[in-house]
């Protein structure tokens, strides 16, 4: 059985366009893995510490029958492919994949949170789903649109298109 599964790309430092345009090369690639759609990257200011260059963001839309954890293990891995590198809470990285939503699931473990618990409140995050998919829902039935209507503002600015990335579509 497969899982519509949203992926959130980050990034800040060492070409964060590349950054995640491979990225969704590395997600169109995954096992057991249909790409469905990626969306627009955007630029946004970071949170948290302002010292450190704005971000680019973006989501993938991936169709997985991989469980919630063996997907998390891949992201992981691309994260460490890209040499990822944290050096403080919220400040600058080079590769961040969150797991966003898991079809309709609620997950509360050791390693994951889903829906991510940030994704309420973070523009960055909810204007790419919402360019992926509309009217999608969290599982509590709140609607993303609301959400994003109503979250802090971090001066989202939509970023140029880029080449299509072979493989992929959206
Ligand atoms: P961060 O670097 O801030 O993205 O945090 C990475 C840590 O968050 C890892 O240890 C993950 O196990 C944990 N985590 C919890 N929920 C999620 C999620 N929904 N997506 C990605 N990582 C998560």
């Amino acid at each position: 059985m497969s899982v519509d599964a949203f992926v959130g790309l980050g990034s800040n430092l060492e070409d964060p366009t590349a950054q995640l345009a491979r990225a969704i090369s590395e997600l169109a690639a995954l096992p057991d893995t249909e790409f469905v759609a990626q969306s627009p990257f955007y630029a946004s200011r970071p949170v948290g510490p302002q010292d450190q260059p704005d971000f680019v963001n973006g989501a993938a839309w991936l169709r997985t029958r991989l469980a919630p954890e063996a997907l998390l293990d891949q992201l992981q891995a691309i994260e460490q492919a890209h040499g990822r590198q944290r050096l403080r809470h919220w400040g600058p990285r080079t590769l961040d994949l969150d797991l966003l939503l898991y079809g309709r699931e609620r997950i509360d473990s050791d390693r994951l949170t889903v829906p991510h618990p940030e994704l309420a409140n973070r523009d960055f995050v909810l204007q790419p789903l919402l360019d992926l998919a509309p009217e999608l829902t969290l599982p509590d039935g709140r609607a993303l649109a609301a959400l994003r209507a109503n979250c802090p503002d971090n001066r989202l600015r939509l970023l140029p298109p880029l080449p299509q990335t072979p493989g992929t579509s959206g």
